[in-house]
């Protein structure tokens, strides 16, 4: 079975990444707006008819912003688990009880032709999970809110054929930039967002064989440019003497477009 994957938005401006096999695709978060996911979607030839449903991380409106549209439109079922509902279902957004459905925690469902599983990760909001996937015998696992990597999460990382992980602030562009005080400390917290570094050391540490790609996601506008999440990476590898040898693959992730569709297992 084919194992596709590609980031239609990743950043903190919103997020949507699509997974998908030759019959059927799904989307983890609707950060966008539904229009620019059915626009984005349509531009790679991908039907919104073969669309089953959309997993949800955390009720951050960078994750959720076209999820009303999305479900009361399109009729998507979304998914997320117990406490992320709760705290999604607020009186300014209405899901229809129709589009909505539960998901365990650490525990394997089945969703079109995929085994997926939701872990705890820690961040600000009152759950977050990340989404380990898998089919046609590879593994996608994705992370994109997290202030520090717990023993919970990490086998989920460590597994993954294509690991889509959060690098979201240059440590130097964070201490240096305009955010007041209390907010540099807040996404430097463990409960907030994965700095550079933190990131590079972690897959310096995990890299193997089995680890085919590396998708740098959810960078900050404000903190963070691609040119220096990929030279931290790198400089980090060469400390380590890691040779990278076109393996794995490095992505950034666009912020504000599709990055291309990168195929996992054909
Ligand atoms: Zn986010
Ligand atoms: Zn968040």
């Amino acid at each position: 079975m084919k194992l596709n994957f590609c980031s239609l938005s990743s950043g903190s401006s919103g997020n949507c990444y699509y997974i998908g096999n030759e019959f059927h695709g799904i989307l983890i978060d609707a950060g966008i707006s539904a229009s620019s996911i059915r626009k984005f979607l349509k531009d790679m030839n991908i039907s919104m008819q073969t669309i089953m449903g959309v997993l949800i991380t955390h009720n951050h409106i960078d994750h959720i912003r076209g999820l009303e549209v999305l479900t009361r439109k399109n009729h998507l079922p979304a998914f997320a688990t117990l406490n992320i509902w709760e705290s999604i279902l607020t009186p300014q957004m209405k899901i229809s009880r129709d589009c909505i459905r539960h998901i365990p925690l650490q525990q394997k469902f089945h969703l079109a032709g995929f085994d997926i599983e939701a872990f705890p990760v820690f961040h600000d909001a009152p759950e977050t999970v990340g989404f380990h996937i898998s089919a046609g015998g590879k593994k996608i696992t994705i992370a994109t809110d997290l202030g520090h990597i717990c023993q919970t999460a990490a086998p989920y990382l460590k597994e993954a054929n294509l690991l889509v992980i959060e690098s979201n602030y240059d440590e130097g562009m964070l201490l240096n930039g305009r955010y007041p005080y209390y907010l540099k400390k807040r996404i430097q917290s463990d409960h907030g967002h994965l700095g550079n570094h933190q990131t590079s050391v972690f897959l310096a540490d995990i890299i193997s064989d089995n680890l085919s790609h590396i998708c740098l996601a959810h960078l900050s506008k404000n903190n963070n440019t691609p040119e220096k999440a990929l030279q931290t990476l790198k400089q980090i590898f060469a400390e380590r003497k890691i040779n990278l040898n076109g393996q794995p693959l490095i992505t950034i992730l666009n912020r504000n477009k599709p990055t291309e569709l990168i195929k996992l297992a054909e």
